[in-house]
């Protein structure tokens, strides 16, 4: 079964309910040093200093409909167009925005070195 990939596509509560679900299941993970990233490559956009930054898994149901701007794991820069690559969402808290999430392609490896975060993943936006 298909399961909508955006919340205003859900036609009905359960639905919605069940997007939640799966995305809050996503396994989440910290980037203890958020210097690491360069915001801009991923958001086309300078919107200032970066605070801190963490990962969350993008569900495999869901990746035919989303939008990843860079071919490029963002913890270590290099291509991330093999098979290892995981998808995933990098959730960016900036010192004037509080959320703001892009899609990107992390390598098995370098996500599997970050810590692990009790707190759920955001929803992407
Ligand atoms: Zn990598």
């Amino acid at each position: 079964m298909e399961f909508p990939w955006r919340p205003d596509l859900c036609e009905n509560e359960e639905e919605f309910a069940e997007w939640q679900r799966i995305w809050q299941s996503m396994e989440h993970r910290q980037i203890p040093d958020a210097s690491v990233i360069d915001p801009v490559r991923y958001f086309s956009y300078d919107f200032g200093n970066l605070v801190s930054a963490t990962v969350s898994l993008a569900p495999v149901q869901y990746v035919k409909g989303l939008y990843f701007p860079v071919n490029e794991c963002p913890l270590c820069y290099s291509d991330a167009s093999n098979k290892d690559s995981l998808p995933a969402s990098l959730n960016a808290r900036f010192e004037r925005i509080k959320a703001l999430g892009v899609f990107v392609w992390v390598h098995r490896d370098c996500f599997e070195k970050l810590p692990l975060l009790q707190e759920l993943p955001p929803f992407p936006a």
